[in-house]
């Protein structure tokens, strides 16, 4: 229990708790900095944080899993510890006048981290969540998600968009988020009780930060300035044939980009629907599309994906920044077990993650 464990490290009950969970991304991959739509559903699995002001900048924190109770001053450097996260979101708010000073805070976490499942959006978003009850702020979860966004940009150095933040901010278990993320306007759609998006880590492992998801983001760079504007996937197919003048790399960064983008919307229609045959397929597209023209997949991950397929997923891609991590697969409730026990058997180093 969050309660427990914040009592025992500090003495006293925490002033405030709750559950932010993480996110999988159904659809829409790479289009949250390129003026795109996005399909992520909150998880089950999540962060339960409790927290306590204090008087002075200092921050503790706790956290189940980490063999510690790290001090740290609030207007200290980025560390590379792991508590930046939790100390950019104290900076943060502070700086939006939703705290005033540092705090006792304990974690306890059932979401994987380094995943692609937002452990870092659901920590920024739930201590600044925590913070705003504090101090009876009016800031809106629309709001909230821009700062946590701004802790991962200009704290930490990690230049996402702003989907993980609004995903973990807004939407419930069982709910994804159709998310414009050039307007910020969404809709929450009820996943069916039909299925299920199963979570498998592929366990492959990759770091965001070491550089390949910056480098995704300079050659859409490239592609904006080539056609004078920031929104890439709502570009027409008239526009994209201007950047044939482009090395073919930049092209195919384009199109992903314009492609996911439209495989968005009609997903999220089919889900609407409950038409998993077209969502299913709709995934597969998806997947292709990340594997040979944004190349961010792995060999052992698309085998793992057209296994899942094979063995009776209705879809299935490889989510989140790429390079390794997990694949979601739609899948049937009543098939869920024998399709996750057939997968996992074939595939030894990948893991059921919910
Ligand atoms: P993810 O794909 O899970 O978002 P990131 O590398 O973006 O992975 O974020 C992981 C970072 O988030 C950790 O290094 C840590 O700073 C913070 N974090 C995540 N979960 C926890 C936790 N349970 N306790 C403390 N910090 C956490
Ligand atoms: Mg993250």
């Amino acid at each position: 229990m969050i309660e427990t464990l914040f009592r025992n490290a500090f003495g006293a009950a925490p002033a405030v708790s709750g559950f932010t969970p993480g996110r999988v991304n159904l659809i829409g991959e790479h289009t949250d900095y390129n003026g795109g739509y996005v399909l992520p559903t909150a998880l089950e699995l999540g962060l339960n944080i409790a927290l306590s002001p204090r008087n002075d900048n200092s921050i503790r924190i706790i956290s189940e899993g980490y063999d510690e109770v790290a001090q740290i001053a609030l207007d200290g450097k980025v560390e590379e510890h792991w508590s930046d996260y939790a100390r950019g979101a104290l900076v943060f708010a502070g700086k939006n006048g939703l705290m005033s000073g540092g705090a006792d805070i304990a974690v306890i976490s059932n979401l994987p981290q380094g995943a692609g499942l937002s452990s870092s959006a659901a920590i920024t978003v739930g201590l600044l969540k925590l913070a705003r009850s504090l101090s009876k702020s009016e800031l809106d979860d629309v709001k909230i998600s821009q700062i946590a966004r701004q802790i991962e940009n200009d704290f930490i150095g990690m230049p996402c968009g702003i989907m993980d933040q609004m995903a973990v901010a807004i939407a419930q278990p069982g709910q994804a988020l159709f998310l414009d993320t050039a307007a910020l306007i969404y809709k929450v759609i009820d996943i069916p009780e039909s299925h299920h998006m199963a979570v498998i880590h592929s366990g492959k492992y990759r770091l965001l930060n070491e550089g390949r998801y910056k480098e995704r983001k300079e050659e859409c760079d490239v592609v904006k300035e080539s056609l004078g504007r920031d929104d890439i996937c709502q570009i027409s197919d008239k526009d994209f044939s201007s950047l044939a003048k482009l090395d073919n790399v930049y092209q195919r960064r384009a199109r992903h980009c314009m492609t996911e983008h439209r495989r968005t919307i009609r997903a999220a229609k089919a889900l609407k629907d409950k038409d998993f045959k077209s969502l299913g397929q709709l995934m597969v597209e998806s997947h292709i599309s990340m594997r040979d023209d944004f190349e961010i997949s792995l060999p052992a991950i698309d085998i793992l994906v057209e296994d899942a397929v094979a063995l009776g997923a209705n879809g299935a891609r490889m989510t989140g920044g790429g390079f390794g991590g997990c694949i979601v697969a739609c899948v049937e409730k009543s098939r869920l077990n024998d399709w996750r026990n057939a997968l996992l058997a074939k595939h030894q180093d990948a893991f059921y993650v919910c």
